[in-house]
């Protein structure tokens, strides 16, 4: 990652290959019966992210930090290797669930690709991306629903309002 500092990226590539950083990263991830998107029940980003704490690492003034990655990057590390993770500036979903984890709803993009995708699949009737809770309000629905319990396809549903719901846009 481009603002990660030299020993932040050791630290990654060290818990990448970790058994117990991996099944704390695992451990984090709840699924629905009948939906194939994995979600991150962790800490979340204002925008939906997922948050991972890998370690801590000495930033340039020799300060002893915290270093976070977004977790769906860290999956795609132990699914792809860090090299390929290095190699990818942006990870995008093909599922628009910003906390998702499942590596098969990954794709690398751009900045400019993923704008565009985003601004193409946001005229989608019932896409994730039309939620009126916003992509972080959406991301902390699913995870309070999945971590009571309870049923995910009306908090999938809930943001999405009669109007939308209904509506078949032509232009
Ligand atoms: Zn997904």
């Amino acid at each position: 990652m481009v603002t990660m500092s030299h020993a932040g990226h050791a630290l990654l590539e060290r818990a990448v290959r970790d058994e117990k950083v991996r099944a704390r990263y695992s451990a984090k991830i709840l699924t629905a019966p009948g939906i194939s998107c994995a979600y991150w029940c962790g800490s979340l980003s204002p925008k939906g992210h997922g948050r991972f704490w890998v370690g801590n690492a000495r930033d340039e003034a020799g300060v002893l930090r915290d270093v976070c990655v977004i977790s769906h990057r860290f999956g795609w590390a132990v699914a792809h290797g860090i090299d390929s993770l290095d190699r990818v500036p942006v990870l995008a979903h093909i599922c628009d669930e910003p906390s998702c984890q499942n590596v098969e709803h990954l794709t690398p993009s751009s900045w400019a690709d993923n704008l565009e995708d985003w601004q193409r699949r946001r005229s989608t009737p019932r896409s994730p991306l039309r939620d009126t809770r916003g992509p972080g309000g959406r991301a902390r629905a699913i995870r309070a629903a999945l971590l009571a319990g309870l049923t995910l396809t009306p908090i999938l549903e809930a943001g999405h309002d009669e109007l939308s719901r209904d509506q078949l846009e032509l232009f």
